[in-house]
Protein backbone atom coordinates (compact mmCIF):
# COMPACT_ATOMS: atom_id res chain seq x y z
CA UNK A 1 0.00 0.00 0.00
CA UNK A 2 1.47 3.63 -1.22
CA UNK A 3 3.16 6.37 1.06
CA UNK A 4 0.34 9.11 1.35
CA UNK A 5 0.74 12.43 3.27
CA UNK A 6 -2.70 13.76 4.62
CA UNK A 7 -1.19 17.34 5.05
CA UNK A 8 -2.52 18.73 1.54
CA UNK A 9 -5.68 16.79 1.65
CA UNK A 10 -7.45 18.18 4.67
CA UNK A 11 -8.27 21.40 4.35
CA UNK A 12 -8.40 23.98 7.12
CA UNK A 13 -11.12 26.33 6.46
CA UNK A 14 -13.48 26.18 9.61
CA UNK A 15 -16.97 24.26 9.03
CA UNK A 16 -20.38 25.78 10.03
CA UNK A 17 -20.97 25.50 13.50
CA UNK A 18 -23.40 26.92 16.03
CA UNK A 19 -22.86 30.45 14.54
CA UNK A 20 -23.31 28.94 11.25
CA UNK A 21 -27.11 30.22 9.05
CA UNK A 22 -29.85 28.31 10.03
CA UNK A 23 -30.15 25.85 7.02
CA UNK A 24 -33.88 25.97 5.58
CA UNK A 25 -35.35 22.59 5.07
CA UNK A 26 -39.31 23.38 4.40
CA UNK A 27 -41.49 23.09 6.53
CA UNK A 28 -41.22 21.55 10.01
CA UNK A 29 -39.22 24.70 11.39
CA UNK A 30 -39.23 22.94 14.83
CA UNK A 31 -38.24 19.38 13.81
CA UNK A 32 -35.56 20.59 11.32
CA UNK A 33 -33.91 24.06 12.63
CA UNK A 34 -30.36 24.26 12.96
CA UNK A 35 -29.38 25.90 16.27
CA UNK A 36 -29.09 29.58 15.91
CA UNK A 37 -25.82 31.72 17.07
CA UNK A 38 -26.21 32.62 20.99
CA UNK A 39 -28.69 29.55 21.34
CA UNK A 40 -28.02 28.26 24.97
CA UNK A 41 -29.45 24.45 24.67
CA UNK A 42 -26.70 22.18 24.89
CA UNK A 43 -24.51 21.23 22.07
CA UNK A 44 -26.02 17.86 19.86
CA UNK A 45 -23.26 15.73 19.57
CA UNK A 46 -23.01 12.48 17.29
CA UNK A 47 -20.60 10.28 19.71
CA UNK A 48 -20.13 7.31 17.29
CA UNK A 49 -18.28 8.61 13.95
CA UNK A 50 -15.94 6.14 12.52
CA UNK A 51 -12.69 7.99 10.87
CA UNK A 52 -10.71 5.03 8.79
CA UNK A 53 -8.96 5.41 6.00
CA UNK A 54 -7.53 2.54 2.95
CA UNK A 55 -3.63 3.11 3.66
CA UNK A 56 -3.01 6.06 5.50
CA UNK A 57 0.03 7.81 6.87
CA UNK A 58 0.17 10.92 7.74
CA UNK A 59 3.56 13.22 7.66
CA UNK A 60 4.29 15.61 10.78
CA UNK A 61 1.68 15.14 12.75
CA UNK A 62 2.43 15.50 16.46
CA UNK A 63 2.31 11.81 17.80
CA UNK A 64 1.17 10.06 21.40
CA UNK A 65 4.23 8.53 22.89
CA UNK A 66 2.68 4.94 22.34
CA UNK A 67 2.16 5.40 19.00
CA UNK A 68 5.66 6.51 17.09
CA UNK A 69 5.86 6.39 13.47
CA UNK A 70 6.99 3.25 12.21
CA UNK A 71 9.10 2.16 9.14
CA UNK A 72 7.65 -0.12 6.23
CA UNK A 73 9.46 -3.23 6.34
CA UNK A 74 10.28 -4.20 3.26
CA UNK A 75 9.77 -7.98 2.53
CA UNK A 76 7.27 -8.62 5.93
CA UNK A 77 4.03 -8.59 6.34
CA UNK A 78 2.49 -4.83 7.00
CA UNK A 79 1.06 -4.51 10.49
CA UNK A 80 -1.67 -2.16 11.20
CA UNK A 81 0.30 0.10 12.77
CA UNK A 82 2.44 1.23 10.20
CA UNK A 83 -0.22 3.22 8.85
CA UNK A 84 -2.01 5.89 10.58
CA UNK A 85 -5.13 4.41 9.17
CA UNK A 86 -5.73 0.91 7.04
CA UNK A 87 -8.54 -1.64 5.89
CA UNK A 88 -6.94 -4.78 5.87
CA UNK A 89 -6.95 -7.16 2.76
CA UNK A 90 -9.72 -9.23 4.68
CA UNK A 91 -11.94 -7.05 5.25
CA UNK A 92 -11.40 -5.76 1.88
CA UNK A 93 -12.44 -9.20 0.27
CA UNK A 94 -16.00 -9.26 2.51
CA UNK A 95 -18.89 -8.92 0.75
CA UNK A 96 -20.10 -6.16 2.60
CA UNK A 97 -17.24 -3.93 1.61
CA UNK A 98 -17.49 -4.76 -1.87
CA UNK A 99 -20.81 -3.83 -2.26
CA UNK A 100 -20.25 -0.58 -0.06
CA UNK A 101 -17.56 0.09 -2.97
CA UNK A 102 -19.33 -0.85 -6.00
CA UNK A 103 -22.66 1.22 -4.71
CA UNK A 104 -20.74 3.82 -3.85
CA UNK A 105 -18.57 3.92 -6.72
CA UNK A 106 -15.22 4.15 -5.06
CA UNK A 107 -11.84 4.04 -7.18
CA UNK A 108 -9.54 0.69 -6.95
CA UNK A 109 -6.39 2.54 -6.08
CA UNK A 110 -5.39 3.50 -2.30
CA UNK A 111 -4.64 7.03 -3.04
CA UNK A 112 -7.52 7.58 -5.00
CA UNK A 113 -9.86 5.97 -2.50
CA UNK A 114 -8.31 7.70 0.41
CA UNK A 115 -8.83 11.19 -1.54
CA UNK A 116 -12.38 10.00 -2.02
CA UNK A 117 -12.71 8.92 1.55
CA UNK A 118 -11.67 12.62 3.08
CA UNK A 119 -14.17 14.06 0.26
CA UNK A 120 -16.93 11.69 1.92
CA UNK A 121 -15.89 12.79 5.23
CA UNK A 122 -16.15 16.62 4.26
CA UNK A 123 -19.50 16.40 2.62
CA UNK A 124 -21.28 14.36 5.16
CA UNK A 125 -19.42 16.00 8.74
CA UNK A 126 -19.40 19.18 7.22
CA UNK A 127 -22.98 20.87 6.24
CA UNK A 128 -25.13 22.45 8.91
CA UNK A 129 -27.90 20.83 10.82
CA UNK A 130 -29.13 19.83 14.04
CA UNK A 131 -25.70 17.68 15.03
CA UNK A 132 -22.98 20.49 15.57
CA UNK A 133 -19.91 18.15 17.05
CA UNK A 134 -19.01 14.39 15.97
CA UNK A 135 -16.98 12.37 18.10
CA UNK A 136 -14.52 10.58 15.73
CA UNK A 137 -13.21 7.76 16.75
CA UNK A 138 -9.65 6.09 16.81
CA UNK A 139 -9.64 2.69 16.19
CA UNK A 140 -6.81 0.47 18.21
CA UNK A 141 -4.93 -2.68 16.70
CA UNK A 142 -6.33 -6.14 17.70
CA UNK A 143 -4.12 -7.61 20.09
CA UNK A 144 -3.38 -11.44 20.95
CA UNK A 145 -3.23 -12.20 24.63
CA UNK A 146 0.01 -11.85 25.29
CA UNK A 147 -1.06 -7.85 23.82
CA UNK A 148 0.86 -8.74 20.52
CA UNK A 149 -0.58 -6.98 17.20
CA UNK A 150 -0.49 -9.31 14.58
CA UNK A 151 0.19 -8.50 10.77
CA UNK A 152 -2.61 -6.82 8.40
CA UNK A 153 -5.15 -10.11 8.06
CA UNK A 154 -5.69 -11.32 4.59
CA UNK A 155 -8.45 -13.35 3.39
CA UNK A 156 -8.74 -16.88 5.71
CA UNK A 157 -6.57 -15.62 8.09
CA UNK A 158 -8.26 -16.37 11.98
CA UNK A 159 -6.81 -13.07 13.60
CA UNK A 160 -5.87 -9.73 13.21
CA UNK A 161 -7.38 -6.07 12.47
CA UNK A 162 -9.38 -5.30 9.90
CA UNK A 163 -9.50 -1.39 10.57
CA UNK A 164 -6.94 0.42 12.34
CA UNK A 165 -7.05 4.60 13.41
CA UNK A 166 -4.43 5.79 15.18
CA UNK A 167 -5.25 8.01 18.13
CA UNK A 168 -2.53 10.48 16.48
CA UNK A 169 -4.59 11.00 13.48
CA UNK A 170 -7.99 11.85 15.35
CA UNK A 171 -6.66 14.27 17.51
CA UNK A 172 -4.76 16.10 14.42
CA UNK A 173 -8.14 15.97 12.82
CA UNK A 174 -9.71 17.26 16.09
CA UNK A 175 -7.30 20.39 16.05
CA UNK A 176 -7.78 20.82 12.45
CA UNK A 177 -11.62 21.22 13.26
CA UNK A 178 -12.08 22.35 16.67
CA UNK A 179 -15.64 23.80 16.14
CA UNK A 180 -16.68 20.54 14.58
CA UNK A 181 -14.85 17.59 15.77
CA UNK A 182 -14.23 15.84 19.25
CA UNK A 183 -11.35 12.73 19.69
CA UNK A 184 -12.71 9.72 20.68
CA UNK A 185 -9.62 7.56 21.38
CA UNK A 186 -8.95 3.79 21.63
CA UNK A 187 -6.72 2.10 23.40
CA UNK A 188 -6.61 -1.48 23.82
CA UNK A 189 -6.16 -2.96 27.00
CA UNK A 190 -3.33 -5.35 26.78
CA UNK A 191 -1.27 -2.87 25.36
CA UNK A 192 2.03 -2.31 27.22
CA UNK A 193 1.22 0.18 29.79
CA UNK A 194 -1.95 0.57 28.51
CA UNK A 195 -3.21 2.51 32.08
CA UNK A 196 -0.63 5.22 31.38
CA UNK A 197 -1.84 5.13 27.36
CA UNK A 198 -5.47 6.16 29.08
CA UNK A 199 -3.97 8.99 30.64
CA UNK A 200 -2.11 10.12 27.91
CA UNK A 201 -4.97 10.05 25.59
CA UNK A 202 -7.45 11.80 28.08
CA UNK A 203 -4.61 14.77 28.61
CA UNK A 204 -4.53 15.21 24.99
CA UNK A 205 -8.12 15.44 24.69
CA UNK A 206 -10.12 12.42 24.71
CA UNK A 207 -13.63 12.34 25.25
CA UNK A 208 -13.87 8.82 25.10
CA UNK A 209 -12.96 5.68 24.53
CA UNK A 210 -13.89 3.38 22.05
CA UNK A 211 -13.53 -0.55 22.25
CA UNK A 212 -15.01 -3.93 20.19
CA UNK A 213 -14.07 -6.55 22.32
CA UNK A 214 -15.16 -9.36 19.75
CA UNK A 215 -12.79 -7.68 16.66
CA UNK A 216 -10.10 -6.48 19.13
CA UNK A 217 -10.06 -9.44 20.99
CA UNK A 218 -10.57 -7.85 24.98
CA UNK A 219 -12.05 -9.92 27.55
CA UNK A 220 -14.06 -7.72 29.67
CA UNK A 221 -12.40 -9.35 32.87
CA UNK A 222 -9.27 -9.48 31.81
CA UNK A 223 -7.19 -7.94 35.02
CA UNK A 224 -5.46 -5.23 32.36
CA UNK A 225 -9.48 -4.32 30.92
CA UNK A 226 -10.55 -4.30 34.87
CA UNK A 227 -7.32 -1.37 35.39
CA UNK A 228 -8.18 0.22 32.42
CA UNK A 229 -12.05 0.34 33.32
CA UNK A 230 -11.07 1.57 36.71
CA UNK A 231 -8.62 4.40 35.36
CA UNK A 232 -11.70 5.78 33.37
CA UNK A 233 -13.30 6.23 36.74
CA UNK A 234 -11.46 8.21 38.11
CA UNK A 235 -10.88 10.33 34.93
CA UNK A 236 -14.37 10.66 33.83
CA UNK A 237 -13.79 9.06 30.65
CA UNK A 238 -16.57 7.17 29.30
CA UNK A 239 -15.95 3.97 27.68
CA UNK A 240 -18.06 3.41 24.29
CA UNK A 241 -18.52 -0.48 24.05
CA UNK A 242 -19.94 -2.72 21.40
CA UNK A 243 -21.34 -5.66 22.08
CA UNK A 244 -24.58 -8.21 20.64
CA UNK A 245 -23.30 -8.96 16.47
CA UNK A 246 -21.43 -6.82 14.74
CA UNK A 247 -21.42 -6.92 10.91
CA UNK A 248 -18.86 -5.07 9.13
CA UNK A 249 -15.73 -6.31 10.79
CA UNK A 250 -15.06 -10.09 11.50
CA UNK A 251 -16.22 -11.23 14.89
CA UNK A 252 -13.09 -13.31 15.34
CA UNK A 253 -13.54 -13.48 19.04
CA UNK A 254 -17.67 -14.02 19.06
CA UNK A 255 -17.29 -15.38 22.99
CA UNK A 256 -16.75 -11.20 23.74
CA UNK A 257 -20.10 -11.15 22.25
CA UNK A 258 -22.66 -11.28 24.72
CA UNK A 259 -23.41 -8.21 26.98
CA UNK A 260 -23.66 -10.22 30.42
CA UNK A 261 -19.86 -10.17 31.03
CA UNK A 262 -19.56 -6.51 30.80
CA UNK A 263 -22.93 -6.39 33.51
CA UNK A 264 -21.24 -8.65 35.67
CA UNK A 265 -18.10 -6.43 35.74
CA UNK A 266 -19.68 -3.16 36.23
CA UNK A 267 -22.01 -4.79 39.24
CA UNK A 268 -18.55 -5.83 40.73
CA UNK A 269 -16.88 -2.55 40.07
CA UNK A 270 -19.78 -0.42 40.82
CA UNK A 271 -19.51 -2.04 44.48
CA UNK A 272 -15.93 -0.54 44.66
CA UNK A 273 -17.29 2.61 43.76
CA UNK A 274 -15.37 2.39 41.07
CA UNK A 275 -17.64 2.30 37.97
CA UNK A 276 -16.65 4.47 35.17
CA UNK A 277 -19.61 5.70 32.76
CA UNK A 278 -20.16 2.87 29.97
CA UNK A 279 -22.39 3.21 26.87
CA UNK A 280 -23.45 0.23 24.89
CA UNK A 281 -23.07 0.91 21.27
CA UNK A 282 -26.19 -0.17 19.44
CA UNK A 283 -28.22 -0.31 22.09
CA UNK A 284 -26.75 -3.76 21.47
CA UNK A 285 -29.11 -4.74 18.62
CA UNK A 286 -28.48 -7.70 16.19
CA UNK A 287 -27.84 -6.93 12.92
CA UNK A 288 -30.69 -8.41 11.39
CA UNK A 289 -34.58 -8.19 12.95
CA UNK A 290 -34.69 -11.84 13.84
CA UNK A 291 -31.01 -12.25 15.05
CA UNK A 292 -30.16 -13.16 18.44
CA UNK A 293 -31.46 -10.67 20.81
CA UNK A 294 -30.21 -11.58 24.25
CA UNK A 295 -27.65 -9.04 24.74
CA UNK A 296 -30.29 -6.12 23.20
CA UNK A 297 -32.89 -7.66 26.06
CA UNK A 298 -30.60 -7.75 28.57
CA UNK A 299 -29.35 -4.42 28.13
CA UNK A 300 -32.66 -2.89 28.03
CA UNK A 301 -33.06 -4.65 31.85
CA UNK A 302 -29.97 -3.03 32.97
CA UNK A 303 -31.04 -0.17 31.90
CA UNK A 304 -33.98 0.05 33.59
CA UNK A 305 -33.76 -2.22 36.35
CA UNK A 306 -30.49 -2.64 38.22
CA UNK A 307 -28.20 0.05 36.78
CA UNK A 308 -31.44 2.62 36.67
CA UNK A 309 -29.31 4.86 38.70
CA UNK A 310 -25.71 4.06 37.58
CA UNK A 311 -23.83 5.26 34.87
CA UNK A 312 -24.99 2.95 31.86
CA UNK A 313 -26.05 4.20 28.53
CA UNK A 314 -26.65 3.32 25.18
CA UNK A 315 -26.05 4.88 21.58
CA UNK A 316 -28.69 4.40 18.52
CA UNK A 317 -25.35 4.22 16.41
CA UNK A 318 -26.77 2.61 12.93
CA UNK A 319 -30.21 2.11 14.45
CA UNK A 320 -31.59 3.82 10.91
CA UNK A 321 -30.24 1.50 8.86
CA UNK A 322 -32.21 -0.32 7.21
CA UNK A 323 -31.56 -3.65 8.85
CA UNK A 324 -32.32 -2.06 12.73
CA UNK A 325 -35.15 0.45 11.73
CA UNK A 326 -37.79 -1.50 13.68
CA UNK A 327 -35.58 -1.75 16.36
CA UNK A 328 -35.49 2.33 16.31
CA UNK A 329 -38.82 2.43 16.25
CA UNK A 330 -39.73 0.50 18.40
CA UNK A 331 -37.44 2.63 21.42
CA UNK A 332 -38.81 5.57 20.13
CA UNK A 333 -42.24 4.04 21.84
CA UNK A 334 -40.35 3.48 25.00
CA UNK A 335 -40.07 7.01 26.79
CA UNK A 336 -38.97 5.58 30.10
CA UNK A 337 -35.61 4.44 28.86
CA UNK A 338 -34.56 7.89 26.63
CA UNK A 339 -32.81 9.00 29.16
CA UNK A 340 -30.92 6.27 29.38
CA UNK A 341 -29.89 6.45 25.33
CA UNK A 342 -27.49 9.01 23.67
CA UNK A 343 -27.76 9.98 19.68
CA UNK A 344 -24.76 8.65 17.55
CA UNK A 345 -24.92 7.83 13.75
CA UNK A 346 -21.92 5.06 13.34
CA UNK A 347 -21.05 7.23 10.23
CA UNK A 348 -20.32 5.95 7.49
CA UNK A 349 -22.15 3.10 7.64
CA UNK A 350 -25.39 4.78 5.61
CA UNK A 351 -28.93 5.45 6.57
CA UNK A 352 -31.79 3.47 5.16
CA UNK A 353 -34.49 5.93 5.82
CA UNK A 354 -36.79 4.43 3.12
CA UNK A 355 -37.32 1.96 5.93
CA UNK A 356 -38.63 4.47 8.15
CA UNK A 357 -40.73 6.29 5.49
CA UNK A 358 -43.92 5.40 6.95
CA UNK A 359 -43.36 6.51 10.36
CA UNK A 360 -41.74 9.55 9.14
CA UNK A 361 -44.51 10.71 7.12
CA UNK A 362 -44.69 14.27 5.63
CA UNK A 363 -41.25 14.67 6.99
CA UNK A 364 -39.82 11.83 4.84
CA UNK A 365 -39.32 13.92 1.65
CA UNK A 366 -37.49 16.69 3.51
CA UNK A 367 -34.43 14.34 5.84
CA UNK A 368 -34.15 12.25 2.70
CA UNK A 369 -33.16 15.58 1.09
CA UNK A 370 -30.45 16.21 3.77
CA UNK A 371 -27.03 15.85 2.49
CA UNK A 372 -25.59 14.48 5.71
CA UNK A 373 -26.23 11.28 6.75
CA UNK A 374 -25.36 11.36 10.71
CA UNK A 375 -28.26 14.98 9.83
CA UNK A 376 -30.49 12.63 8.69
CA UNK A 377 -30.46 10.12 11.32
CA UNK A 378 -30.42 13.02 13.90
CA UNK A 379 -33.53 14.10 12.26
CA UNK A 380 -35.04 11.14 12.01
CA UNK A 381 -34.03 10.48 16.03
CA UNK A 382 -36.75 13.30 16.60
CA UNK A 383 -39.26 13.30 13.40
CA UNK A 384 -39.89 9.56 15.28
CA UNK A 385 -40.60 11.62 18.92
CA UNK A 386 -37.65 10.82 20.67
CA UNK A 387 -36.91 13.16 23.72
CA UNK A 388 -34.74 15.51 23.40
CA UNK A 389 -32.30 14.39 26.28
CA UNK A 390 -31.23 11.21 23.62
CA UNK A 391 -30.00 15.00 21.50
CA UNK A 392 -28.76 16.47 24.30
CA UNK A 393 -27.54 14.13 26.67
CA UNK A 394 -23.55 13.49 25.23
CA UNK A 395 -23.18 17.13 26.25
CA UNK A 396 -23.36 16.23 29.72
CA UNK A 397 -21.51 13.20 29.93
CA UNK A 398 -18.34 13.58 27.90
CA UNK A 399 -15.45 15.77 29.14
CA UNK A 400 -12.74 17.65 27.69
CA UNK A 401 -15.34 19.21 25.10
CA UNK A 402 -13.84 22.33 24.85
CA UNK A 403 -10.40 21.26 24.54
CA UNK A 404 -9.31 21.99 21.35
CA UNK A 405 -10.59 25.50 21.54
CA UNK A 406 -7.61 26.52 23.08
CA UNK A 407 -4.61 26.94 21.36
CA UNK A 408 -2.58 23.92 20.84
CA UNK A 409 -0.20 23.35 23.31
CA UNK A 410 2.74 21.62 21.18
ZN1 LIG B 1 -19.44 1.71 14.94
Amino acid sequence: MPEQSVGDRRPTAPLPGRSASPTRLGASQLLLATPASGDSSPVIIDLHCHYAFAALRASSIERFSFEPQVAVRAGQPAHPTEYDSCLSPRLRRRLVWRAARRWLGLPETDRELDQRLGDHYERHLGPAGPVERFVLLAFDAARDERGECPPLPGPGDRFGSDLYTSNSLVRDACRRRADRFLFGASVHPYRPEAVACVEEVFAGGACLLKWMPLHQNIDIRDPRTLGVLRKCAQLGLPLLVHYGPEFSLATQCPQYRSVRPLLEVLRGLRAEGQMPCVIVAHVATPVMPLGDQDSHRALLDALTGEFADAPLYADLAALATWTKAGFLSRLARRQELHHKLLFGSDFPIPPGLARLRWKLGRNYRQIAAVQSWPQQAALAVRCLGFNEIVLHRAAELLPNLRYFDQPATG
